[in-house]
């Protein structure tokens, strides 16, 4: 006799396969070998039905994901990409501001992008001795043109984004942290009089998102001014010989920090906010 009450093990063909289809999209838009790893997995758990299918497919996703991660950063030097440093190490001045970023495979650039970023975080811990440069958004280990969203220009591993450097309340700087759990979406505010290029602006289409409702969740750290200007005063005149060839930052930000040269550039107003993060990328 059937058991009442567990019609969700059995959903439709259409319905079941419409899900499926979205868990493939969103993990390949996230992660993008996340979705290879989902088909495997439900090819692997055929032999199951229902309930039992289910979570046979969760199952054997973590472990094939997890080898997939490991396999992609042996294979991406073949597409032209190398990993960033995940954790922290022993004497090491740079690393990725969060294992999410590893976990969802979005730590990958180009060699001589990691070998810039590598020297700006030298030069910051001899300049600042203790100073840890923290590294955000990179790129996909694969395939130039692959969009790692929601950014609109991270798909070639020419672009890497940088955290900002922080002081605690009592303005001892905090190495290591950030004021977001992400490092992203920490604005710094306009202050008075300051340069505001997309005020009064109304665009229907535009990722310039304030998220005002978040900033008052973010920890109260203020931005280390002189740490953070001279990352960016580096990246703009030593970084050139390593390929620096753009910056962004907000025009509001690079006016308080006292930092302007060819490279710094402003991204305009419908791209993201640039006063969260610093965003580099090397020429060709
Ligand atoms: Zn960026």
């Amino acid at each position: 006799m059937k058991k009442p009450g567990v019609s969700f093990a059995q959903p439709r063909p259409l319905i079941r396969w419409s899900v499926h289809a979205a868990i493939v999209i969103l993990l390949t838009a996230l992660t993008q070998i996340g979705g290879l790893a989902w088909l495997a997995a439900m090819l692997l758990s055929r032999r199951f039905r229902g309930t039992r299918r289910a979570i046979a497919v969760l199952a054997m996703f973590v472990p094939l994901y997890g080898l997939g991660s490991a396999l992609a950063s042996v294979v991406a030097p073949v597409f032209g990409r190398v990993p960033l440093p995940c954790l922290a190490e022993q004497g090491a001045t740079m690393h990725m501001q969060s294992m999410l970023y590893c976990v969802l495979n979005r730590q990958y650039v180009v060699p001589e992008l990691k070998t810039a970023a590598l020297a700006l975080s030298a030069h910051m811990n001899s300049s600042f001795p203790g100073t840890t440069t923290l590294t955000l958004d990179g790129n996909f280990p694969f395939f130039d043109g692959f969009p790692l969203l929601p950014h609109l220009s991270h798909s070639d591993g020419r672009k890497l984004d940088i955290a900002f450097y922080y002081n605690d309340v009592a303005g001892v700087f905090r190495d290591g942290e950030t004021r977001s759990p992400l490092g992203y979406f920490a604005f710094e505010q306009l202050r008075e009089g300051a340069a505001s290029p997309c005020e009064g602006r109304d665009d229907v289409v535009t990722m310039r998102w304030d998220l005002a409702a978040l900033q008052s969740l973010w920890s109260p750290m203020a931005l280390e001014e002189k740490r953070t200007s001279e990352a960016i005063r580096w990246l703009s005149d030593e970084g050139r010989a390593y390929g620096v060839a753009k910056i962004f930052v907000e025009p509001h930000l690079a006016e308080r920090l006292g930092v302007s040269a060819e490279t710094i550039k402003f991204q305009g107003c419908r791209a993201a906010r640039h006063d969260d993060h610093i965003h580099i990328q090397v020429s060709k």
